[in-house]
């Protein structure tokens, strides 16, 4: 079920889960700010999720009260994930979904990582 746009976050989710140990993840990356692991079910060859540590919501609660030193290491994360996991040169996809409208499922700020193939039009019809 999609979460809706402005909700509190709730420290219950997967992904807060994941980040205490709760339960398993692959982890491809991890540093003082940031947490990426293959995504359970993968759409691409390459399909990876990069976390912030930091109790965020969404990219829209990321970006509006992250610090300066967690959104300047979360983009630099996804660089060097892009490169580690051999996509840079080919190319890959970022997306990240904030709230109902973007079918957002997990309530914790996440983007993905897609690549290993030839990706596509940007965005699918409406259903
Ligand atoms: P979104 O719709 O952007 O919120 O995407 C949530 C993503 O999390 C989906 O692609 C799921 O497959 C993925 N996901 C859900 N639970 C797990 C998990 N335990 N480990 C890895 N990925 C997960």
């Amino acid at each position: 079920m999609p979460v809706s746009g402005l909700s509190p976050y709730d420290d219950a989710n997967i992904f807060a889960r994941i980040l205490r140990g709760e339960i398993p993840s692959r982890t491809v990356y991890e540093d003082e700010w940031a947490l990426a692991f293959h995504d359970i079910n993968p759409q691409a060859p390459v399909h990876v999720l990069v976390i912030p540590k930091g109790a965020y919501v969404s990219s829209d609660d990321f970006g509006a009260n992250a610090s300066d030193a967690e959104l300047a290491a979360f983009l630099r994360a996804i660089s060097t994930l892009g490169r580690q996991l051999g996509v840079a040169t080919d190319g890959y996809r970022m997306l990240a979904n904030h709230g109902r409208d973007a079918n957002q499922e997990v309530p914790h700020f996440h983007v993905h990582i897609f690549g290993g193939r030839p990706l596509g039009r940007m965005i699918g019809k409406a259903s």
